[in-house]
């Protein structure tokens, strides 16, 4: 049994204004720390022996960037060599995914957990987490619970109207990776195709094809960077983590 990694990482990063890189840079090249967030995400997993192949989906225009972002950074920021391959994302996350998958040469068997590109705070026992459950269940993602109380509403001309208050106790966040056997995801992926359904992420085309998955616990560190206040955050988490331990 194998384990693949995708990376999808073809947003556009448009509610970010890019204060830190070259202007206009989509978030996943975003400095943290110095380093681009791609980079942070990348060495999450290949420090894992157990990966076997990484596939990271960037736009088209940005497959030169990245190539030579890879270059720069492959001693020691990241173990990587030929373990590595860039894939043209498309104009949704699930395109981005779908486009990977296809790249993906694995027995049905084998395990694809799929990882924002944008959540670079992901640790070594998270992901440990998810391959055991997607041993265990054939799905699992990882996800926290609510904090806040969630309100289902109605969009109207004059705003939102909530239409009910769901319990907190059914309620969790989730977050990435999403993990899967291979075959399995193929086959979701392909329903949702063949029905038109595009969704957010890889969990709901897995659900919609009838599949149950399972939750793994995460944490808050594995924020998305999303907009700038996320990167600071991030980059409070990054300075905590290389502080020296009491
Ligand atoms: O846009 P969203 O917050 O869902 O993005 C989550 C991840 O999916 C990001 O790493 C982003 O780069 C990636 N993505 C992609 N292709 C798209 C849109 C988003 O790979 N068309």
């Amino acid at each position: 049994m194998r384990v693949f990694v995708i990376l999808p990482a073809a947003g556009l990063g448009t509610r970010m204004a890019a204060g830190n890189a070259t202007p206009g840079a989509p978030k996943q090249f975003l400095e943290l720390r110095g380093t681009p967030i791609l980079i942070h995400t990348l060495r999450a997993f290949t420090t894992l022996p157990s990966v076997a192949a990484v596939y990271i989906a960037v736009r088209k225009p940005e497959i030169a960037r990245l190539r030579a972002l890879l270059k720069q950074y492959e001693d020691g920021q990241y173990e990587g060599g030929d373990r590595l391959h860039i894939i043209e994302g498309g104009d949704t996350r699930q395109s981005s995914v779908a486009n990977a998958l296809a790249a993906v040469e694995g027995g049905d068997d084998d395990i694809v957990l799929v990882h924002d590109a944008v959540r670079p705070l992901i640790d070594a026992a998270v992901i440990a987490r998810t391959i055991e459950a997607v041993k265990t269940h054939g799905a699992a993602i990882v996800a926290v619970p609510a904090i806040d109380t969630i309100k289902q509403v109605e969009r109207t001309a004059h705003g939102a109207i909530i239409t009910a208050t769901i319990p907190r106790e059914y309620v969790v966040q989730a977050q990435t990776p999403q993990g899967f056997r291979l075959g399995l995801l193929r086959r979701a992926f392909a329903e949702a195709e063949a029905d038109g359904f595009v969704g957010t992420d890889e969990s709901s085309i897995v659900e919609r094809a009838g599949l149950q998955v399972a939750v793994v616990p995460g944490t808050i560190e594995n924020l998305k960077i999303t907009q700038q206040g996320d990167l600071d955050l991030a980059e409070f988490f990054l300075s905590q983590r290389e502080k020296p331990r009491s």
